[in-house]
């Protein structure tokens, strides 16, 4: 390892990555550090919006993702638990991906670009001196201490940036399934204690993905596949659906606290991009791409810092005001989606909008995109 790196970014999910790459692109000697080995399964509805697609393909990682043979899914189904369901058109035509392919995808392109990657490596800790930062690290092979010009957060949806406080939090589990017949739509299922996210994803192979209440599944065997069965025993044209569907050991995976409450925080120390620094309410499906932004805003930002043309603190306000404006619509109606698919009035109200017109109900979608493509 070298002895000083211009910039250390802590998770190479989807917005460490993609910041690695920019930043190495622009000739930064770059180091890449995630805790776990990949190719991995991550819990996330794995549906690549066309905010996404834009920005990977300004990433120039496309071609590869075309190569994998992504599902097109061109429309929202959305299936309430009880009552006949609504088909809502996307914006523009989305495509089905596992992370376990995306990550690494975009992993190899900052590698390709000069950065330096280890993973199974943890950051335990991160100490700002006089102009340089110090890492302490952990491997299987021991502790190791590195150094680098300043340091970006990257390290997804973690702990310790709020206190819970009494808002409720959920659990993320997702797991991969064949044996479904192709929709071409990402399907929303809606049962009470939560929502199913369905679509397809290469291969012909099926993503489910289900934001939960850990408290309304008490009693429920704590595996990724009770909870999925249990979901889907509570919406029955979930039921239906997955009734003959054969799912894939090795896919599962969970996360938990998902705090949906938490504050965005754009800087604490040093930049957080990702969900480091905001959580999207997944009904959306657009975190992902919310994750980009945050790459390729902080990214030109941290250049000018790196190269003199700029102060921490300058970088520390642009991004925050950049960030803070971008989101700030989104963030809203994804919020008012969410609770309102608490109250189950979600499916209710866009069948109603839909029966009026498709194209408000789509728009009331796109409120929950980033902006200018929302808007273009
Ligand atoms: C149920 C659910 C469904 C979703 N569905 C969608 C969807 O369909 N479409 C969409 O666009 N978004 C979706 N999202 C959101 C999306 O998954 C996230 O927004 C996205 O993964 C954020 O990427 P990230 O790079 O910020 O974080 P992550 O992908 O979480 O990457 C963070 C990385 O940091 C590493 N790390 C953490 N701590 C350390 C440490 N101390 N040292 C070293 N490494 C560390 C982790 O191992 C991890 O690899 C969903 C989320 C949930 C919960």
């Amino acid at each position: 390892m070298e002895a000083c790196y211009d910039v250390a970014i802590i998770g190479a999910g989807i917005a460490g990555s993609a910041v690695s790459k920019l930043l190495s692109d622009k000739g930064w000697k770059t180091l890449l550090l995630d805790r776990r080995m990949f190719p991995r399964h991550k819990v996330c509805g794995e549906f690549l919006s066309p905010e996404a697609l834009s920005m990977l393909e300004g990433l120039g990682v496309k071609p590869e993702i075309e190569a994998r043979s992504p599902a097109i899914l061109t429309k929202a189904r959305l299936v309430p638990a009880q009552g006949e369901a609504v088909e809502i058109p996307l914006p523009g035509p989305a495509w089905g991906l596992s992370r376990y392919a995306l990550d690494p995808i975009l992993q190899r392109a900052a590698v390709q670009a000069g950065t330096e990657l280890h993973t199974g490596m943890t950051v335990a800790d991160v100490q700002a001196g006089d102009g340089i930062c110090s890492i302490a690290a952990r491997s299987r092979n021991g502790s190791v201490s590195l150094q680098a010009r300043t340091v970006i957060y990257a390290c997804g949806s973690r702990e310790g940036n709020q206190p819970a406080g009494e808002a409720p939090t959920y659990m993320g589990v997702k797991a991969h399934m064949a044996g479904l017949a192709p929709s071409g739509a990402v399907e929303l299922y809606f049962f009470p204690g939560g929502y199913l996210g369905l679509n397809e994803v290469e291969g012909g192979v099926f993503n489910a993905a289900a934001l939960i209440h850990p408290r309304a599944f008490e009693g429920t065997e704590g595996t990724v596949f009770s909870l999925l069965r249990e979901a889907a025993r509570r919406n029955p044209q979930l039921e239906e659906r997955l009734a003959h569907a054969e799912w894939l050991p090795g896919t599962a995976s969970a996360c938990f606290p998902v705090r949906l409450s938490r504050r965005p925080v754009f800087w604490n120390r040093f930049a957080q991009v990702g969900d480091a620094a905001l959580l999207l309410p997944p009904l959306c499906g657009d975190g992902m791409s919310v994750a980009l932004r945050s790459a390729l805003i902080c990214a030109g930002l941290a250049d000018r810092f790196l190269a003199g043309e700029s102060t921490v603190e300058d970088w520390q306000t642009r991004y925050t005001e950049a960030m803070s404006s971008q989101i700030r619509r989104p963030l809203r109606w994804g919020n008012r989606l969410h609770a309102a698919s608490e109250r189950t009035l979600l499916p209710a109200v866009l069948f109603r909008l839909a029966g009026v017109s498709p194209w408000l109900a789509s728009s009331l979608l796109k409120a929950t995109r980033l902006k200018d493509f929302a808007d273009g």
